[in-house]
């Protein structure tokens, strides 16, 4: 691990920043350091929802595991479709989903048949209900030349072959997969084990909901954006409150989570100003970078370990502690506990604002998508932009991403923008 040491302060005003690295090698950083942990679980399938599957599944059956109607109507044989005009077929029996048709079939005979029902060995064809005609006294159907061979059957296997490999170790379960794995017979699924999160906010000025606040105090509200967060990443959540601006008080909790998370989440307490200890606690007990990002909001950063527990030290901004996350600590959190999804997609599409930036940083603005007045897809700027100013993330549906050199943006100018995935 690298240590990027800070030579000379330097300003939350100045937009470059030579002691700062890019988000791109902010990730790299992370990645580098950190290997999945290696425990799984065994739980039934319906709490599995959003788990990483620990383990590559394989199916031990065809699915589905017969030959069947994909509609309803008649089941025949191909030979028995008419080289020109009609033909009549006697119906000698029923094959309903679950009650197979098991007596013989001969030619120009046929059985009705429902969707889902297994396809009896002689025949080979449905013909739908609509497409014949069914004499007076129900007991024969014409069928004419224009019958497609082989139609409307679903043959064993088709969606899934004994042996395959359906699902792959690292896949975060959807609705979907608990659907496939359920179609296979599974009712336990190897997942990795929950990881365990701990956070804690930093500051003389913080209040819990409740209480009544003085001059200059404030509610703490970071606790309450992380422990939202990490409810949608699913991890176990240790919530270890307000801590006041004091070493002393900070070794102890910092203490207390090495003993029980796997990671750790501060916020505050990491920028240059005097009541700041966060990351001088960290460079002399752990394994330390202090790191800044060239980003806007959220340029002090401080990552890495103590002990066996993977540390982030959030900025204190709301708005700082929310980019942060997303950019940082989300593709954390992915990589330990295994998880192969890929991180928030970005798209280019046309800005409807004038976004002010100068060059030398990363900048998350928030942002809206949605539709202009001639239905074009654009994107819009939540109102006021500053780090403190939660609403801008409320009102977001997306971050606009202005690369480090670029400069104000222009009504109609492409920008990237990346989608929140439901985890803010
Ligand atoms: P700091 O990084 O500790 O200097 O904090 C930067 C700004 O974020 C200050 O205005 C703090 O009051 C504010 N802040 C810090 N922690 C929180 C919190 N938990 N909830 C809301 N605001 C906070
Ligand atoms: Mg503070």
């Amino acid at each position: 691990m690298t240590n990027n040491k800070i030579t000379k302060d330097t300003s939350c005003m100045d937009d470059f920043d030579k002691n700062s690295i890019t988000t791109d090698q902010a990730i790299e950083q992370i990645f580098n350091t950190i290997s999945p942990i290696a425990e799984n679980e065994i739980i039934p399938i319906r709490e599995s929802i959003n788990r990483i599957l620990g383990e590559n599944i394989e199916s031990k059956i065809n699915v589905p595991s017969a030959r069947n109607s994909a509609m309803d109507g008649y089941a025949i044989n191909k030979k028995d479709i008419p080289k020109e005009k009609t033909k009549t077929l006697k119906i000698i029996g029923k094959s309903l989903a679950g009650s197979p048709f098991t007596k013989p079939i001969h030619n120009g005979e046929c059985v009705r048949i429902m969707t889902g029902a297994v396809m009896p060995v002689e025949v080979d064809t449905v013909v739908i209900q609509e497409n014949v005609s069914i004499s007076d006294t129900n007991t024969e159907i014409i069928i004419d030349n224009n019958t497609k061979p082989e139609a409307n059957v679903r043959q064993a296997g088709e969606d899934i072959l004994a042996g395959d490999i359906v699902l792959k170790k690292g896949k975060n379960l959807t609705p979907a997969d608990i659907g496939l794995l359920a179609s296979l017979g599974l009712s336990q699924i190897p997942v990795t084990r929950k990881l365990k999160v701990a956070f804690f906010s930093t500051g003389n000025e913080l209040r819990s909901i409740g209480e009544n606040l003085a001059v200059g105090e404030i509610y703490d509200s970071n606790r309450y954006t992380l422990y939202a967060m990490l409810s949608r990443l699913n991890v176990e959540i240790i919530d270890l409150g307000v801590i006041k601006d004091d070493v002393e008080l900070l070794k102890q909790a910092f203490y207390k989570a090495t003993e029980q998370a796997d990671l750790l989440i501060t916020s505050g307490g990491v920028s240059v100003g005097e009541a700041d200890y966060v990351k001088d606690i960290l460079i002399d007990q752990g394994n330390m970078n202090f790191w800044k990002v060239a980003i806007k909001p959220g340029r002090p950063l401080t990552y890495g370990k103590l002990g066996d527990t993977l540390f982030f030290g959030l900025p204190g901004n709301p708005v700082s502690v929310m980019v942060t996350f997303y950019q940082f600590v989300q593709p954390a959190i992915k990589k330990l506990s295994g998880d192969s999804s890929d991180l928030p997609m970005a798209i280019k599409i046309p800005s409807a604002t004038r976004l002010k930036k100068k060059p030398g940083r990363v900048e998350f603005q928030r942002g809206i998508i949605k539709k202009d007045n001639d239905n074009n897809v654009v994107v819009e700027k939540t109102g006021p932009q500053g780090s403190g100013i939660l609403r801008s993330m409320s009102d977001a549906n997306c971050f606009i991403i202005l690369p480090l050199d670029s400069e104000t943006i222009e009504p109609g100018d492409l920008v990237e923008v990346q989608l929140f995935n439901g985890v803010i």
